[in-house]
């Protein structure tokens, strides 16, 4: 797919084509007031082994035009038509009536444009696996996803899963995705996880999660091949030096055990990467997991706190540093993680920093997810 889509982006066209829109696009969620723009991490000098994955627009600004613009920040406003001017890899301008004569025009009179909007949470290994398991719990996803069918991916289905997922994610205009890839059974999964979400062409962070080694998934005590959490050094020498790129490197961390995370962590700063991790899901939520962690010290403003469903009020005090939640919505519509009884659970004080995110593919029907 991505040979043939290269093949029709270096034809000349008049106009702008689908995957221009999207290179374009993607470029917006650079000013993103939280979580992707900030997953662009600090990054240490030494070059990388292999060249960054870059965007390959015309050069020329793009207008997107007449959409209903959905912001969802107060100083920019919300419009229901408005124009979004895109410059190099920055929203330039926000309102009606842009005048751009040189731009390439987007018509988007028929959509809704969300300048800056990320999907801060998608399993994109689970690309392969989509719609297996729609009527599924959380028990049984458990059971059948990470306890058995991840236990035997191949580097090749982490591949093939992250690129159709991305690709999904692109053909539905979300250009920014967090990758969270608790499929690191050797590196070389980790290495065919980057390679797709690089010739995916989108924007995406990869997460570096933990294998999946088979119940009970203790990794920390079985090696059996992965190198986990360490081999996030290793990556961010090899494919993400630099920052300036479209995909850049992130810690998909655990909150369990304490010791185990606050480790993982560690490792994770010590390169500069951002850490996202799962807290707050139903029974395990009520773990007292965040609480631990912030009396470890471990609790800082780089992390992106995803569910958060079931989190005690002293640990939503405790993750107040932190600038990002991320809130999987089709997991509370479809009713599962126990997201049914409680809801969105985010303590209005906290709510300035909610995020959207997918989560799973395997337990959806219908759109690319
Ligand atoms: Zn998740």
């Amino acid at each position: 797919m991505t040979t043939s889509d290269s093949a029709r982006d270096s034809r000349p066209s008049p106009e702008p084509s689908r995957r221009q829109f999207l290179r374009g696009a993607g470029a917006t969620s650079l000013i993103a007031p939280a979580a992707l723009g900030a997953m662009a991490s600090p990054a240490p000098a030494a070059p990388p082994a292999a060249a960054p994955a870059r965007a390959a627009g015309s050069g020329r600004p793009i207008l997107i035009k007449n959409g209903c613009v959905l912001s969802l920040d107060r100083q920019v406003g919300d419009f229901e038509s408005a124009d979004v001017l895109v410059q190099g890899a920055r929203i330039a301008a926000v309102r009606p009536g842009i005048s751009a004569p040189d731009a390439e025009v987007i018509d988007a009179s028929m959509a809704i444009v969300m300048p800056g909007f990320v999907d801060s949470h998608r399993h994109m290994w689970e690309g392969i696996l989509r719609n297996i398991l729609p009527d599924g719990s959380l028990g049984d996803y458990f059971r059948d996803i990470t306890g058995k069918l991840a236990t035997v991916y191949t580097p090749q289905d982490v591949y093939a899963g992250n690129l159709v997922s991305m690709l999904g994610a692109l053909d539905s205009g979300v250009t920014t995705v967090l990758d969270w890839s608790h499929i690191q059974n050797t590196p070389e999964h980790s290495d065919a996880a980057i390679q797709a979400l690089r010739d995916s062409q989108g924007r995406a962070v990869f997460a570096y999660g933990s294998p999946q080694l088979g119940p009970p998934n203790r990794w920390w005590e079985e090696r059996r091949g992965h190198k986990y959490p360490e081999d996030i050094r290793r990556l961010r020498k090899q494919y993400f030096a630099s920052a300036d790129q479209l995909v850049t490197l992130a810690l998909a961390g655990v909150a369990f055990p304490t010791e185990v995370a606050v480790s993982s962590w560690r490792a994770a700063r010590d390169v500069g990467a951002r850490i996202t991790v799962h807290v707050g899901v139903g029974q395990f939520g009520k773990r007292g997991d965040v609480q631990k962690l912030g009396e470890a010290g471990a609790l800082k403003a780089d992390t992106t706190y995803i569910h958060a469903c079931t989190l005690s009020d002293a640990e939503w005090n405790r993750t107040r540093a932190a600038t990002t939640l991320g809130i999987s919505v089709r997991c509370l519509r479809n009713k599962i993680h126990e997201f049914k009884k409680q809801g969105i659970a985010i303590p209005a004080a906290h709510r300035s920093r909610a995020e959207f995110a997918d989560a799973a593919s395997c337990r959806w029907i219908g759109s690319p997810g």
